[in-house]
């Protein structure tokens, strides 16, 4: 009668728009007892806009967007499509880039009309050799401090601007984080992205722990280390940066709106991409393992 239960359960699944990975996966669901969520494109729609541009004393706002547009029409990050999107829209056509570079949760760079150009985070830029300017470091915190997401655009050893990007909560998100709740489980927010972008959105869905500005490279490792304190760990992404960290957990859940490589490394696919699938996946493979036992 187990596998048959499986089965059944696997088809049930199917039915609440949840692809499953071959039987064994409801008896690891059964058992988790902590959630870690990537906040963008799996809390958050993904789907970024531009919210200002801030120029550095002396600098264009256009020619900070333009530089920045072109360079991030070459990448297929959300913040990416944002800029290059709304520079599109504001300017025109975008100029051509030699030398595009693209480092994973850092940013981007790349030669614009023979000028080299870079985007992404303070840091980052700093190390890469472009010098502060007060008055952005000021503008990217305040947009920070709001729960938006702001990038530095530099060239010639210094920052020549700041862009600012946000996006909004999926609807059903909160009602998801409170389900799983109700199902005694610890959600966690694990993102790449700001500590203030982070607590806003977990404060506007319901979940206390944040672990923010997190390397791709290190979603593992914080994985890990809940695993190693004794959780049982599920983690729900969407991105090519969460493909890691899914495959590392106990049991990997991909949005079925996110990549093809999150989906892969994942033992569940929420079809749909609403969250609230999860708790449905969770009280589906208990309610399984019940029948079984
Ligand atoms: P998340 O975990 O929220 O999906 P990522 O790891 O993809 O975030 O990105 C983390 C941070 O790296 C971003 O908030 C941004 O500061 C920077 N970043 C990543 N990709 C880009 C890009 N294409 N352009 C500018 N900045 C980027
Ligand atoms: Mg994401």
């Amino acid at each position: 009668a187990t596998p048959t239960a499986l089965m059944a359960g696997s088809g049930r699944g199917a039915q609440l728009g949840i692809l499953i990975r071959g039987p064994q996966v409801l008896e690891r669901t059964s058992r988790i007892d902590t959630v870690v969520l990537d906040k963008t494109g799996t809390i958050t729609t993904g789907v970024m806009t531009l919210a200002d541009v801030v120029a550095a004393p002396g600098e264009s706002g256009d020619q900070v967007l333009r530089w920045a547009a072109s360079v991030e029409s070459m990448s297929e990050h959300p913040i990416a499509r944002a800029i290059a999107r709304a520079g599109t829209e504001r300017l025109g056509r975008l100029a051509d880039v030699v030398g595009f570079e693209n480092v994973a949760g850092l940013g981007v760079r790349g030669t614009v009309d023979g000028v080299d150009v870079l985007a992404g985070r303070a840091t980052w830029a700093s190390e890469r050799g472009l010098a502060a300017v007060p008055e952005v470091t000021r503008a990217i915190d305040e947009a920070e401090a709001s729960g938006a997401t702001a990038i530095v655009v530099g060239w010639d050893g210094a920052v020549r601007g700041a862009l600012v990007v946000a996006d909004e909560v999926k609807p059903s998100s909160a009602a998801a984080v409170a389900d799983l709740r109700r199902l005694g489980l610890t959600p966690v927010l694990l993102t790449g992205d700001n500590e203030g972008a982070a607590r806003a959105v977990a404060d506007a869905v319901g979940i206390d722990r944040v672990i923010a500005g997190v390397l791709p490279q290190d979603k593992v490792d914080t994985v890990r280390t809940l695993q190693a304190d004794g959780s049982r760990v599920a983690m729900i992404g969407d991105g090519v940066n969460d493909a890691a960290a899914l495959a590392a957990s106990d049991l990997g859940l991909a949005m079925g709106t996110g990549t093809d490589v999150a989906i892969e490394a994942s033992d569940l696919t929420l079809m749909s991409g609403d969250l609230r699938a999860a708790g449905d996946a969770i009280r589906l493979a208990r309610a399984t393992l019940r029948t079984i036992r």
